[in-house]
This record gives C-alpha cells, sequence and structure tokens, in this order.
C-alpha cells in the first residue's frame, strides 16, 4: 500500500486569491507569489492519489504567521479526512511565529484526533537554538500524546530557493535528544543532516527520528535513498512528493536511476509510514 506522507492543502479563501495573503504573510508571498506555483484543492489531491494509486496521503496546511489564518487551516484539513477518513490523515501546521498561541493550537489539534504535527517550519532567522527551544512545549505534548512532528528542515548549503532558511544542526540534534519520546519526521531528508548518523552517538540520538523525501529530485543525486538507508536504517524513510509542488512518477524516476530494490522501494513507499502511524495513537487508519 503506498501513502504519501508529506502533501500540502492550502485554504479555499487562499486558493481563491493568494493575492491578499502574498501580501499579508512574507514568507507565503516568497513561495507562492509566481502563479506557477500551484495550490492543491481536495479534489486535486484525490485525484492525485487515485491516478497514481495511492492509498492514503498525509495532508497539512502552511504554517502561517497569523494564528487565525493556522486554525482555519487545520479546520479545512480536517473537514477534508472527516470527508475522506481512509485516504486523508490530517496532521496540524502551527504558526511560524512559534510561542504559547501555536502551543495552545497542537493541544487542541491533537486532542481533535489530529494523526500528527507539522509540517513546522519558520522563516527569517531560521532554526536557531532559541527557535528550536521554543518548541519544547508543544514537543512534550506530542511526546504524551504519541503523535509524529514533522518538521521543515533544510540544507545549510547549496543553491538558494525561496523558504530556504539557515539551520543549527547542533541545535536540532541537541532538541531530538532532549525529546527521546518523539518521533520526529524531518522532510526533505533533514537537510543532510543524516550523514551524522554516521556517528555512534548521534546514530542514537536518531532512534526515533525519520527522514521524508520530499523535494528530494530537486535537491540530491538519486543515490541519496539508498545512502540514507543505509545510515538510518530502512524503515527510516518516508516517501513524501510535496504534492503539488511535485507528484509520484517524478520520485518514481529517481527510484529507477538509483537502482533502489524492490523491497526497499515497498519500504519506503509506504509500509515504513504506515508501521508509524499504527504505533502511535492515531485517527482511524
Ligand atoms: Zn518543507
Amino acid at each position: 500500500m503506498m501513502i504519501d506522507s508529506h502533501v500540502h492543502l492550502m485554504p479555499e479563501r487562499v486558493r481563491q486569491d493568494r493575492t491578499p495573503f502574498c501580501e499579508a504573510d512574507p514568507a507565503f508571498g516568497s513561495l507562492y507569489r509566481s502563479p506557477k506555483a500551484r495550490l492543491a484543492s481536495e479534489s486535486d489531491i484525490l485525484h492525485y492519489l487515485d491516478s497514481s494509486g495511492i492509498a492514503k496521503a498525509v495532508v497539512f496546511g502552511f504554517p502561517w504567521e497569523d494564528p487565525e489564518l493556522v486554525r482555519e487551516n487545520n479546520d479545512e484539513v480536517w473537514d477534508f479526512h472527516r470527508r475522506a477518513p481512509d485516504r486523508i490523515v490530517p496532521f496540524a501546521v502551527l504558526s511560524s511565529q512559534g510561542g504559547e498561541e501555536a502551543c495552545r493550537e497542537a493541544e487542541r489539534t491533537v486532542g481533535r484526533g489530529f494523526a500528527g504535527l507539522g509540517e513546522l517550519a519558520v522563516y527569517q532567522q531560521g532554526w536557531t537554538e532559541d527557535r528550536l527551544a521554543s518548541l519544547e512545549p508543544t514537543l512534550a505534548l506530542a511526546g504524551t500524546a504519541g503523535v509524529p512532528v514533522m518538521i521543515h528542515i533544510n540544507e545549510p548549503v547549496g543553491h538558494h530557493y525561496p523558504g530556504k532558511v539557515p539551520v543549527d544542526f547542533s541545535a536540532l540534534i541537541a532538541m531530538i535528544e532532549r525529546n527521546p519520546e518523539v518521533d520526529f519526521i524531518l522532510a526533505h531528508f533533514g537537510g543532510g543532516v543524516f550523514v551524522y548518523g554516521l556517528m555512534p552517538e548521534i546514530h542514537r540520538i536518531f532512534a526515533r527520528t525519520y527522514l521524508d523525501t520530499a523535494a528530494s529530485p530537486f535537491l540530491y543525486a538519486a543515490d541519496v535513498y539508498e545512502i540514507a538507508c543505509r545510515i538510518m536504517g530502512v524503515e527510516k524513510i518516508l516517501f513524501g512528493s510535496d504534492f503539488p509542488l511535485l507528484g509520484i512518477a517524478r520520485y518514481l524516476k529517481e527510484f529507477e536511476k538509483g537502482r533502489i530494490s524492490e523491497p526497499l522501494r515497498e519500504s519506503i513507499l509506504g509500509g515504513n509510514m504506515q508501521r508509524l502511524l499504527e504505533r502511535n495513537r492515531a485517527v482511524p487508519l
């Protein structure tokens, strides 16, 4: 069974006219000002899943600055899940501003039955030590509730693109170490931080850390899938497309190029996410 672990749904009023939101939220504007940056509707997502033979998708919104828009986006994701409970696994986004308000939204959504938190992201300063430390109350909540937390982590090196921010890898690893009860999903291959999983002490810290493949065809050579499996463990790599940015077809091509074996493909394409969701207290799957 295939599961896409990384699909974005924007609020309906944003899809109708994104212009005011591009102005009000600079991070959203930098990513979506171009009309080429697609925004998917519920039916686009269902059509994508059906036409690709994907059974389920983990769906979430955008980490708006405005906490009210965050709530609205989460509520629409929840409604989507209610309409297609066997297809849509809801994760809850939190405001990129963080703070108490974000923690309250985490409490509200996890209490309601969301299967996870994420994709959490910050803009401007990036993931600094302070900003990562400020996630602690939210992470404590996720640990107690038994839901995974997905974080947008990009590479600290290489070409620039909208939304790319500085990331303090030492502070990120320290945060993971402080929260051994939390299943972390580091999006976009965790910006490459998994390489340090070759160090035995870091490998232990990554015991409950997963990586998703979102946007990897734009970032890495096709060898990344196999190398990441070897370092992190086969069960730790989750297929996520970042739809509507990319669909599954592009990843399947990369798997061919990287000569990924059939068992590895199956694990990445769904088996691993299925086990992770089953292991956690989640909405009925
Ligand atoms: Zn991301």
